[in-house]
């Protein structure tokens, strides 16, 4: 790859000295597809600009909370409104009771919720708060799947992770890890039999409501499975729903399989590009929490002004039709990408699951950690910086979902489109 000096290059070199990679989360450094990530300066709609004036369709979404475009009028309003008196109060305000009552009006599951400032801090607070109600230590977790950078949840974690095939992180107590089963996706042979050998000392199975940080895998009844082992064993189920929260249906991936957890985390959509998280479940449950119960969880910016604002301005929006109109834009997506890479003889496999999908760069199916593990990422990078040239913005890694907004419209769709005949040559001379 020819190194060209541009804007983003120089201030990719200036970041490196101040900031470990360049980067405050280890994918944005390009790491698995090489080059320099263009530094961004504005955003509206499906559109992205960097600082050097390239334009760029945006198929990242921020990683999934701009399902309403970038800069959306009403939420940009919202929390221009709230800023305007007071950034943080680190106290009461009406916005969070607001917030919590549109959660727990849309899902049905969650009776009782908590703010936090991102998708990390809610999974690590439902594990302790399983642990918690349960007095059981064991997690269950499964290889592929990503939860946030918790120590114990960091095993075969999906993401960056796997991104850069690493097996866990350096930093982790073998103690901790120690309380950890990572099984493989899917396998209802593991589960019984690891519930056969530890049934009695495990808190609770976290799964991701649908994974999509190994790529996006459909868990078909898998979640219903979960649901019935936790309840023959008393432990708890955890269902991810940070990624597939409000995206994959209005009423997030519950809306899709109908499965009730007993905790379900949340984060990106319903913060609307505010750092915001947020875990909630059975009342009997949350209740554990302090200051009514045992459980200590707190936070300092937890459900602030901004963040509450912005993420009602969001859900207040999502309605049936922005949800139609991303499935359509998916849709036409997956068609064009199956057409182009098929044309090119690219061995590829589409994965669904609700509104969101990706493509894995080798042949189906794709079900867990292991096939996804086995794509040709030399291709997917081929792909990605073909697409990147011609102005289309996908996620920088092999193992990410494709985010699409409701500012993705037909004329949209079609930029993309007309992108990917060229791409899919790139990933066939690989
Ligand atoms: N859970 C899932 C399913 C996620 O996709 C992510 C982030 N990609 C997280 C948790 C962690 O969220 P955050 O990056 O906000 O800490």
């Amino acid at each position: 790859m020819s190194f060209e000096m541009t804007t983003s290059s120089t201030l990719f070199e200036r970041a490196k000295a101040s900031i470990p990679g360049g980067v405050n989360s280890p994918v944005r450094a390009f790491g698995s597809v090489g080059g320099t990530p263009p530094y961004l300066v504005r955003g509206k709609g499906a559109l992205l600009w960097d600082a050097d004036g390239n334009e760029y369709v945006d198929m990242v979404g921020s990683w999934g909370p701009m399902i309403l475009g970038h800069a959306d009028d009403q939420v940009v309003q919202a929390v221009q409104e709230a800023a305007a008196k007071s950034l943080s109060f680190g106290a009461p305000h009406e916005g969070e009771i607001e917030l919590a009552e549109t959660v727990i009006e849309r899902i049905a599951p969650v009776e009782q919720i908590r703010m936090v400032n991102s998708g990390t801090e809610a999974t690590m607070s439902a594990l302790r708060l399983a642990r918690g109600f349960t007095g059981r230590d064991m997690i269950i977790k499964f290889a592929g799947c990503y939860h946030g950078h918790v120590d114990s949840l960091l095993a075969e974690a999906g993401s960056g992770v796997a991104t850069f095939a690493l097996p866990g992180s350096a930093g982790v107590t073998d103690a901790t890890a120690h309380d950890t089963l990572v099984l493989p996706y899917g396998d209802q042979e593991a589960l019984e039999a690891a519930f056969a050998e530890h049934g009695e000392r495990i808190a609770a199975i976290i799964t991701e409501a649908a994974p999509c940080n190994m790529g996006v895998i459909s868990p078909g009844n898998f979640n219903e499975f979960l649901r019935r082992t936790a309840d023959q064993h008393g432990s708890l189920l955890i269902i991810d729903e940070v990624l597939t929260g409000f995206r994959a249906s209005r009423e997030g991936f519950y809306g899709v399989d109908g499965v009730a957890a007993d905790l379900v985390t949340f984060g990106k959509v319903i913060g609307g590009g505010m750092p915001v998280g947020a875990f909630g479940g059975r009342a009997d449950i949350m209740q554990r929490l302090s200051p009514l119960g045992p459980v200590y969880q707190a936070g300092t910016l937890s459900g602030n002004p901004l963040a509450t604002a912005a993420g009602l301005a969001t859900l207040r929006q999502l309605e049936e039709p922005v949800y139609e109109q991303i499935t359509t834009a998916g849709d036409a997506l997956k068609r064009e990408l199956t057409s182009a890479l098929s044309a090119e003889g690219v061995p590829h496999t589409v994965n669904t699951a609700g509104t969101l999908f990706s493509v894995f760069f080798t042949d189906g199916p794709v079900g867990d950690y292991e096939a996804a593990k086995a794509q040709n990422t030399e291709a997917f990078a081929a792909f990605f910086h073909a697409m990147l040239d011609q102005g289309v913005y996908m996620p920088p890694s092999a193992f990410e979902a494709y985010f699409v907004s409701r500012a993705h419209d037909d004329a949209i769709i079609d930029r993309v489109v007309s992108a990917l005949p060229a791409a899919a040559r790139a990933a066939a001379q690989v």
